[in-house]
Order: structure tokens, then C-alpha cells, then sequence
């Protein structure tokens, strides 16, 4: 056994070793987007390597049955890659995929989706097959309604603000992303020139001096109302009145010639800690209001800067319909909501719904939420503060097994559902479930749970929220076995 083990290990050092120089096929693409290739069997990964595509790369580490390489130069170009958009798009840590043309990207994504299913939910092909083709986008560039430049300053002491490199924390000069509101432009360079004339410092992350952090932006793209939030270490911005002033005299660009912007707040978020979370907890507003507002269909949307809200709104709309579609509603159910953030999907559904309960765990989202449905003037939602798997399951069992629901809408944050919640959910014995997942891995783990306890997978679908990123969001419509 050792002597085969040893003589295995031999053969997999034998392969390639690091500062090797190799040439490799790749011939797949991993989670995070990165080419794979093989060397007589042994597996590299290739950042910025595509599927198709013939490269040299040099060997970076090696472990036992996999290592890693770097691009040096492509031999032969993969039929799916295309010019990046964007100058800095292999440096920048945003986008992954900007090499890839955005087909190969759509199918790569629904193949990522059908492999966890198969592999981890073990639904079978045929299953599976009932999922309908992925919600692309019309333009999968300048989608993003919310960004947060970090500043700093680059070697030569010149202020800069613009994206992370990939797992670091080191900035890549950007402020024209292919992927954000083009009015960033305008706004990044407005305090960057404010910045400059006045002498303010940007944070410096290391020291924990200095004080602008990030330029946090929000558009509602569907209203024209704009956000600017500096994110300072300090309590004040000096000269904050010429702040406001040039802020507001800034021409923004719309994303076209018809959309016209308004600035609707400018405020400073206070963070004074030593810490990698961006947002501290404490607003002050320097002009306007705390909040903008944007819409989804008929619903009104009020956003601060700490709540959470799609950032792709014309695919959110996609997403919320087909979840109303799956839900199908006739106006008599009852319908949990729960991990409902703001309340966006309840207030989507209360439309059509007698009754729609929402629970959430961040109290400021919970406060949005009760707030938004009076902005929309819907009286038929009600929403509750705590974790879902304690909430859940704490008043199921004080109404003594009663708790009913027609339909359970699920949208868990990546690391999917509490099993105690999915068990409470499996009692109340909704008749759908509606199940909208960022993570397609526990997404096919909680699949797998509720199909074992009477549920079937009746359809589903992938939604592209993040076009040139590697995640990828689906929709499922469970429904209880007769
Ligand atoms: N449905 C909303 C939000 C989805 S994001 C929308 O479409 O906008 C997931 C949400 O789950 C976040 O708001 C997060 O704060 C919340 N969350 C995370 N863990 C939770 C838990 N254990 N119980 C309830 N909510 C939780």
C-alpha cells in the first residue's frame, strides 16, 4: 500500500514540478471561472485560461492530485474567447469571465447549475430536463446599480480610486467598470478632484490612517435617483458644504439618452474600526434624504445605503415574475417569505396574495421592509425579526402544528437552509415551494432534503444576475406529492 502510494506520488511529482513551463489543452472550466488542463492525467488550473483554448503556462504549486498555473501565453485561441471590454479586466478582482463571450458564459453557467443537481441533489438528467433555458440579459455590461470604490493611493503617492485585485486588497485603477452605472464616472472623478483640491487623505488600510475608505454609489435605474455615500474614518468631512455643492452640479451620465439622473442623497457612513467590512453602522446625511427610492414593476422600493437590494434590476424583474408565475397565485394563499431582505419578493407576491409573512434576520432590512409595504400601501404583509430556522420552526410549534402556508418562497444567502428550518417547512406542508438560490451546491443539497419528504421538482430555471461574474442565481418550483 505505502509502496504504491509512494510510487504514485512519484509519478505525480514526476509530471510537473514549480517554475515548470508547460503547454496544456484546456479542456474545462472551474467554479471560479479558471481554465483546467491536464498533464498526462495530473490537473492543473489556469487563471484567465479558457476552455478551448491551447496555452503555456508556468507552474505555480503543486499539490498531490492538483496544481495550479499561470497564463504566459495563449498557443491557440478558444473559439469562445473574445476582446475583455474592460483594460484592466484580468488584473481587477470583479469580473471573472470578460474573456469568455457571453453564449459560452450563459452555458457554462446552466451546466454549473445541471452538474450540482446531478452530482449533489442526484436528480437525474431526465429530471432536469425540466428546467427551461437561462434568463439572459439583453446587455450584460453596465448592469450594476450599486458600487463601492475603495481609495487609496498608487505607488507614486497619486490618489486612486477603483476595484480590488483578485483575493487581495490592493487597488486596480478603474473607475470606468464595464459592468457599473456609467455615472460613476462622473461622481469618482467629482470627489477625487474635491479630494485632491482640499487636500483630504484617503484611508490607508495597513496604518489605519488617513480618512475617505470607499465611494459607495446606488442608481435607481428605473427612477433616475441617485446615492453618494463616503465611507470615512472619522466622524466629519472637511468642507463638506463645497462637497455637496460640486456634487450636485456634476453632469451624470444615463445609460441612455432618455434616462435622466438626479442626485436624491449624499451622506457619509462613519467607520472607524479596523476591519475589512466596508459599511459601518452610522449614517449622517449631507444633502437629501437617507434613502433613494426604485421600482420593480408596480412596487416602490425605499434603499439605504445598509440594506440589501439586487444589484441587477432588469434581471430582478425577470426573477420576481417567474417566481410570481411559479407561485401562481389566485388570491386566496397564505405565503412565507422567508430570508426576505427588504421585502422585495413579499411585496412582489402580496399582489396577488391574501397574505404574505416575511422573515428576515437583519432588524434595518426588517425596518425597510414594514416601511416599504406602507410606501406601497399593502396591508396584507406582515414581517418578523430573527433567523428563519428559530423563527420558523418557534411559531410553528406555539400554534400548536397550525402554522399553515399555501406556498414557502425560500431565498437563503449561499450557504442555503437551515435544516431545522427545511424540517418546519416539510411540516407546514405548503403545497409549492418556491426556492430562488445563489449557491447551485446548496441549492441541490436542500432539493435533495425536500424531495426526500414528499416534494417534487416540478421546474426550474437559471437567471443571469451577474453577466462577465461567475455566480449564477436559479429559480425551482417544488410541489407536494399527492
Ligand atoms: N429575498 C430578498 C433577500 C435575499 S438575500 C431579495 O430578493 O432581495 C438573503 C437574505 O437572507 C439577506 O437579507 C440576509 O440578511 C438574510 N438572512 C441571512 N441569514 C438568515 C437567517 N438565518 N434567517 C433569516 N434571514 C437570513
Amino acid at each position: 500500500m505505502l509502496y504504491k502510494k509512494r510510487k504514485q506520488d512519484a509519478l505525480e511529482q514526476a509530471v510537473c514540478k514549480k517554475n515548470d513551463i508547460v503547454t496544456l489543452e484546456i479542456i474545462d472550466m472551474g467554479t471560479e471561472g479558471e481554465g483546467i488542463g491536464r498533464l498526462e492525467g495530473y490537473t492543473l488550473f489556469v487563471k484567465d485560461a479558457l476552455i478551448g483554448d491551447v496555452v503555456s503556462a508556468c507552474v505555480m504549486k503543486t499539490k498531490k492530485r492538483y496544481g495550479y498555473a499561470r497564463l504566459l501565453k495563449i498557443i491557440t485561441s478558444s473559439p469562445y474567447r473574445v476582446e475583455p471590454f474592460c483594460a484592466v479586466a484580468r488584473q481587477c478582482g470583479g469580473c471573472q469571465l470578460q474573456h469568455c463571450s457571453y453564449e459560452k458564459q450563459l452555458e457554462w453557467k446552466e451546466e454549473k447549475v445541471r452538474s450540482c443537481l446531478e452530482r449533489i441533489g442526484g436528480f437525474s438528467m431526465q429530471e432536469t430536463d425540466l428546467f427551461e433555458p437561462i434568463l439572459s440579459m439583453e446587455d450584460p455590461y453596465y448592469y450594476r446599480n450599486k458600487a463601492q470604490f475603495p481609495v487609496g493611493v498608487n505607488k507614486e503617492m497619486r490618489l486612486i480610486a477603483g476595484f480590488y485585485a483578485g483575493r487581495t486588497h490592493s487597488i486596480v485603477e478603474n473607475i470606468d467598470c464595464a459592468i457599473q452605472h456609467p455615472c460613476n464616472h462622473e461622481i469618482i472623478e467629482t470627489v477625487l478632484a474635491f479630494m485632491r483640491e482640499y487636500k483630504i487623505t484617503a484611508y490607508n488600510e495597513k496604518e489605519h490612517t488617513g480618512l475617505v475608505r470607499h465611494i459607495l454609489t446606488r442608481v435607481g435605474v428605473n427612477t433616475g435617483e441617485v446615492m453618494v455615500c463616503l465611507v470615512i474614518n472619522g466622524e466629519e468631512l472637511p468642507q463638506s458644504d463645497a462637497f455637496v455643492k460640486r456634487l450636485r452640479s456634476c453632469k451624470l451620465n444615463g445609460l441612455n439618452r432618455n434616462q435622466k439622473l438626479h442626485i436624491k442623497s449624499i451622506c457619509l457612513n462613519i467607520n472607524r474600526e479596523k476591519t475589512n467590512v466596508i459599511l459601518g453602522e452610522m449614517v449622517k446625511v449631507l444633502f437629501g434624504q437617507s434613502y433613494i427610492e426604485d421600482t420593480i414593476g408596480n412596487i416602490t422600493y425605499r434603499i439605504s445605503p445598509l440594506s440589501f437590494y439586487q444589484v441587477n434590476p432588469l434581471q430582478t424583474k425577470k426573477l420576481y415574475d417567474t417566481a410570481l408565475n411559479y407561485a401562481d397565485l389566485q388570491g386566496n394563499e397564505v405565503v412565507w417569505d422567508l430570508y426576505c431582505g427588504i421585502g422585495t419578493i413579499s411585496l412582489f407576491l402580496a399582489q396577488k396574495a391574501k397574505k404574505v409573512c416575511g422573515v428576515e434576520i437583519v432588524p434595518q432590512a426588517v425596518e425597510d421592509a414594514r416601511e416599504n409595504a406602507k410606501i406601497n400601501k399593502m396591508d396584507n404583509i406582515e414581517f418578523f425579526a430573527g433567523a428563519a430556522e428559530e423563527v420558523v420552526p418557534a411559531r410553528y410549534e406555539k400554534s400548536g402544528g397550525r402554522l399553515a402556508a399555501d406556498v414557502v418562497v425560500l431565498d437563503p444567502p449561499r450557504k442555503g437552509c437551515d435544516e431545522k428550518l427545511l424540517q418546519t417547512v416539510v411540516r407546514m406542508e405548503p403545497k409549492k415551494i418556491v426556492y430562488v438560490s445563489c449557491d447551485p451546491a446548496t441549492l441541490a443539497r436542500d432539493l435533495r432534503y425536500l424531495c426526500d419528504r414528499g416534494y417534487e421538482l416540478k421546474k426550474g430555471r437559471a437567471c443571469d444576475m451577474f453577466g462577465q461574474g461567475i455566480h449564477v442565481e436559479t429559480i425551482c418550483l417544488l410541489m407536494r406529492e399527492a
